[in-house]
């Protein structure tokens, strides 16, 4: 099916705002892509729900989460970040395996699954997945996670956009 993936992302913040609310966290969205990739909708939607989901349990109270979909090229770029704990880069490579916490994971609730979920479905839809740092500070490094996917129908945005 052809997934209207801006779309999705955006319905899955509405369901995960009030949690964020709840936290006292800022809950940003930029969602600036009209584009379709060809996938299972479930399956992408239960993707952006584990990485909302991470950024809202591993962030404390008062952070902010930013929820951003924008065209890249042939693919499309969805990104995750907060203001959090992070991983530590000897880490980063460990948390897409299934049953994998960081510290067990800090006394926050979890099973480990979301992540291989998101691996496994990124993988099912030809993408690749990026963790970083969102800031350079030990302290506070907080996470981005970016996923790239290939789309289908290229965006009519862009330089060459027609108006009307
Ligand atoms: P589940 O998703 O199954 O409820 P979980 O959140 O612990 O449990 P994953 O989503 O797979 O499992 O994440 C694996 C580990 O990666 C987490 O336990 C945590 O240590 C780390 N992690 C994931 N997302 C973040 C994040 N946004 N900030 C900091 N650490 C994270
Ligand atoms: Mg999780």
């Amino acid at each position: 099916t052809e997934v209207p993936i801006g779309e999705l992302v955006a319905d899955a913040c509405e369901l995960y705002e009030a949690v964020s609310e709840d936290k006292s966290q800022t809950f940003e969205q930029s969602i600036d892509s009209d584009v379709t990739i060809e996938g299972d909708r479930d399956l992408l939607f239960q993707m952006v729900s584990n990485l909302i989901d991470n950024a809202i349990k591993y962030t404390p109270e008062g952070g902010n989460i930013r929820v951003a979909v924008s065209p890249a090229g042939s693919e499309v770029r969805l990104e995750v970040s907060d203001s959090g704990i992070g991983i530590p880069d000897g880490e980063k490579e460990n948390v897409f395996q299934r049953f994998y916490r960081v510290g067990k994971s800090r006394s926050l609730p979890g099973n480990g699954l979301g992540l291989s979920l998101v691996s496994a479905v990124t993988d099912i839809h030809q993408g690749r997945i990026d963790l970083a740092d969102r800031y350079d500070d030990e302290e506070h490094p907080g996470l981005s996670v970016v996923i790239h996917l290939p789309v289908t129908v290229p965006d009519g945005r862009g330089p060459d956009r027609q108006e009307n």
